[in-house]
Formats: structure tokens, C-alpha cells, sequence
């Protein structure tokens, strides 16, 4: 279970690129906690921009993808491999909108 978590969050830091700071923490109902964290935007009083969520998949996609906008939106010149998937992100966006 440790050692899944910590390749995930290989993985997740490696697909979100040099602009995010990803953790993924264990809740207490022992689901995975995606933690994806901006390391140049604050919201307010200091504390940073951050997507999460929860669950095991599920949970890193809706983090990803979130962070994916965040990218698009407040970092147009930013490179990420996430990037890539933007399309996809978009489609799974609208079909949790319409669902
Ligand atoms: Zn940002």
C-alpha cells in the first residue's frame, strides 16, 4: 500500500510537471488523497492553489484534471506532460457536468 502510494506520487508529480508539488496523503477512511499543489499561485493570505481530491483512480484523474485547467488557464507557457490530455480532461469535464 506505501509503496503504491509513493509510485503514484512519482507518477502524478512526473504528469503534473515542475510547476506543481504533488502529495498524496491516506484519509481516514483509508482512501487516497490527491494533493496537487501550485508552487506559484496563491489564493489568498499565503496559502496556495491547490486541486484535491479523493478516491483511487478516480480521484488522481479529477485532481489531474483540475490541475490541467489551473495549467491552461494561469500558465499558458507552462510545459507539463499532463498537457497532453487536455482534450480528454475537457470531455470528462462536460460529461460530469451533464451527468
Ligand atoms: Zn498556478
Amino acid at each position: 500500500m506505501v509503496a503504491s502510494r509513493s509510485a503514484r506520487e512519482r507518477k502524478a508529480a512526473a504528469e503534473a510537471g515542475p510547476l506543481a508539488q504533488v502529495r498524496i496523503d491516506l484519509g481516514d477512511d483509508d482512501q487516497f488523497v490527491y494533493k496537487i499543489r501550485c508552487t506559484r499561485c496563491t489564493v489568498r493570505d499565503g496559502v496556495s492553489w491547490s486541486a484535491w481530491r479523493r478516491g483511487e483512480d478516480n480521484g488522481y484523474m479529477a485532481a489531474m484534471d483540475r490541475w490541467t485547467f489551473h495549467l491552461v488557464e494561469k500558465h499558458p507557457g507552462a510545459d507539463a506532460p499532463c498537457l497532453t490530455y487536455v482534450d480528454a480532461a475537457q470531455q470528462r469535464l462536460e460529461e460530469r457536468r451533464s451527468r
